[in-house]
């Protein structure tokens, strides 16, 4: 019996510029499309009535993997689980690989990679990644407390610029921006965005010293960049030098 295939897409930050040609093309010609109830917002453009569409709460993670791996192994389906930005920037790709494998399933699985949040909120603030960066995931959920501060610690100490996703606890985040500040001087851009190319969207330049009073204004949608000794501000935007000045004169 011939199997469906199954897509795992990422459908960027959020407008519809920022979805890839491919992405688009997929969810098209999906017949089984399957999402976090907020992503299928985001493509409500191609939901045109004819596809079945599954819509599921935040915390049901595996149960969408499950959903879309068993549709996706009916004969004819091509099914497309959604994620926001690239799938496997904490989104359901790792999940679903890892959920194929234990069962030892052969299925036709494809990932569609997508602007990540770290870019997107990125090309809002300027050009803060243009040296070796890290993203570390500040949600405790699956990851222990400990584990992260030390891969903070490790990328501080190293002068990483830092991009921070998932800020979804306060105490956590004073904490890891205290080691930071450990590290970095207190006037280090921070750059704050939230819900980067969707319709609320709010851009924000600070320092390691300030970020404190926009507290309110982080929330689940907000992405976090924190500047290396090199990174400066000049006027709304966080620009992080290339190194050609080491090299030429500019
Ligand atoms: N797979 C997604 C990330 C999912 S984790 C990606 O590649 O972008 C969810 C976190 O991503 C949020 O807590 C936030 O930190 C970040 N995020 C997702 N969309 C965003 C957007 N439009 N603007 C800013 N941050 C965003």
């Amino acid at each position: 019996m011939k199997m469906g295939r199954l897509y795992i897409v990422g459908i960027g930050p959020g407008s519809k510029e920022q979805r890839t040609i491919k992405a688009q093309e997929v969810l098209e010609k999906s017949n089984v499309i399957i999402g976090y109830n907020t992503y299928l917002r985001l493509i409500s453009d191609v939901l045109d009535g004819k596809k079945e569409v599954i819509g599921a709460r935040m915390k049901e993670e595996i149960f969408r993997a499950n959903t879309a791996i068993e549709k996706a192994l009916e004969s004819n389906n091509t099914v497309a689980l959604v994620s926001s930005g690239d799938p496997q920037v904490y989104g359901m790709a790792g999940l679903v690989y890892d959920l194929i494998a234990r069962r030892n399933l052969d299925l036709d699985v494809e990932v569609v990679p997508g602007v990540t949040a770290a870019l997107a909120a990125a090309a809002r603030l300027g050009s803060p990644l243009s040296l070796d960066f890290v993203v570390i995931s500040l949600s405790d959920l699956l990851i222990p407390r400990e584990e992260i501060l030390h891969k903070v610690t490790k990328a501080a100490e190293a002068d990483f610029v830092i991009v921070f996703y998932n800020l979804i606890n306060e105490n956590l985040l004073i904490e890891v921006m205290d080691i930071i500040s450990k590290h970095r001087k207190p006037n280090t851009p921070v750059g704050l965005v939230k819900s980067a190319y969707r319709n609320n969207e709010n851009i924000i330049i600070t320092t390691l010293s300030s970020w404190k009073e926009y507290m309110n204004e982080i929330s689940m949608s907000t992405t976090m960049i924190i500047g290396n000794s090199l990174t400066y501000r000049y006027k709304n935007y966080m620009i992080t030098p290339r190194g050609y000045e080491r090299k030429y004169e500019l």
